[in-house]
């Protein structure tokens, strides 16, 4: 690569965005140069920011908050990954053609099975939550065969409306998967017992703030995992350990994982990740 390629990743808030440094290191392991913008797009103004980026010779964007969903509609192409979660996480242009996909199921599969040796398969699985992040990994947790998978919201209705669209899109009972989607009560939560809990709220960005989870919940769990990422282990995490679950990790592995699966899209080349997933940039 000898010109600089073009990248970016935007949203609202960005701030906090680890994004370019992440692509940074990566883009380091092969003497690629680029030159990564961190930028505050709205819904409103993310068709002309879109437009603007790639017509200046754009390669390839990150999509964070709130644009997941809306960034579909700028698009050539979307991968059957991004049609599954309804969302994408990453832009990319090549032969005059914009496409969308969505590296968060990957980046969260990847993250358990590979560095953290957890394997999904026969498992069974709890996810609490079902925003955008949900959307983006059940169908890759679904791929790994887990035993069953039971989605529990505090809006009920958004975790019964995921639960349909995941009907639509993927043959459950080929997989003879059982989904289950209900309230985030502790009637629906011990109503089963599970291998693995997956927290995809957005609690732990609320300072302080607990899911106020039943501790009969945590029995015979042997691993829980917050996507939120933060230099000290989250509350869902803390109380995970209280109660005697074994193994606990934050979202970091999948942010860095995701991330090298995007670059990828965008060069060709695949990063090693081995060196960020040690050791999270300040
Ligand atoms: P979102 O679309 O806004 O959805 C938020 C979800 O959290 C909804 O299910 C919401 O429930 C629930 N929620 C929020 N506050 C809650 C509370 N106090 N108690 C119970 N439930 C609560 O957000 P998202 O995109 O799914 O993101 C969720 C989390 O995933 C965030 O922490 C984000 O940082 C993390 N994430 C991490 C990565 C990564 O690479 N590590 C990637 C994507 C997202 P209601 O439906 O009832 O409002």
């Amino acid at each position: 690569m000898d010109k600089k390629m073009k990248l970016a990743v935007i949203g609202k808030p960005i701030g906090h965005s680890k994004s370019p440094e992440i692509h940074q290191h990566f883009a380091n392991q092969f003497d690629a140069k680029i030159e990564f913008r961190k930028d505050e797009v709205t819904s409103e103004t993310l068709a002309t920011w879109l437009a603007d980026f790639f017509k200046d010779g754009g390669k390839g964007v990150s999509i964070t908050l709130p644009l997941k969903e809306a960034a579909l509609n700028y698009v050539d192409e979307i991968s059957d990954r991004a049609r599954l979660a309804s969302a994408c996480n990453v832009i990319y242009a090549k032969d005059e053609k914009l496409f969308a996909d969505c590296t968060d199921g990957f980046g969260l599969v990847k993250d358990i099975e590979e560095n953290l040796k957890v394997s999904l398969k026969d498992k069974k699985i709890l996810i609490l939550g079902a925003g955008g992040a949900a959307r983006g990994i059940i169908p890759s947790i679904i791929e790994k065969d887990p035993a069953s998978l039971k989605i529990a919201n505090r809006t009920e209705s958004k975790a019964l409306l995921l639960k349909e669209d995941l009907e639509g899109k993927v043959d459950l009972k080929g997989k003879s998967l059982i989904v289950e989607a209900g309230g985030l009560t502790d009637d629906f939560l011990l109503a089963d017992s599970y291998d693995l809990v997956i927290n995809s709220t957005a609690v732990s960005t609320q300072a302080g703030k607990s899911l106020g989870l039943p501790k009969a919940l945590f029995k015979g769990i042997n691993f829980t995992y917050d996507l939120f990422y933060s230099a000290e282990k989250t509350l869902f995490m803390q109380e995970s350990l209280e109660n005697g679950v074994e193994k606990v990790s934050d979202g970091w592995g999948m942010l860095v994982e995701q991330g090298a699966e995007s670059f990828r899209l965008w060069t060709n080349l695949i990063p090693d990740t081995s060196r960020l997933l040690e050791k999270p940039i300040d």
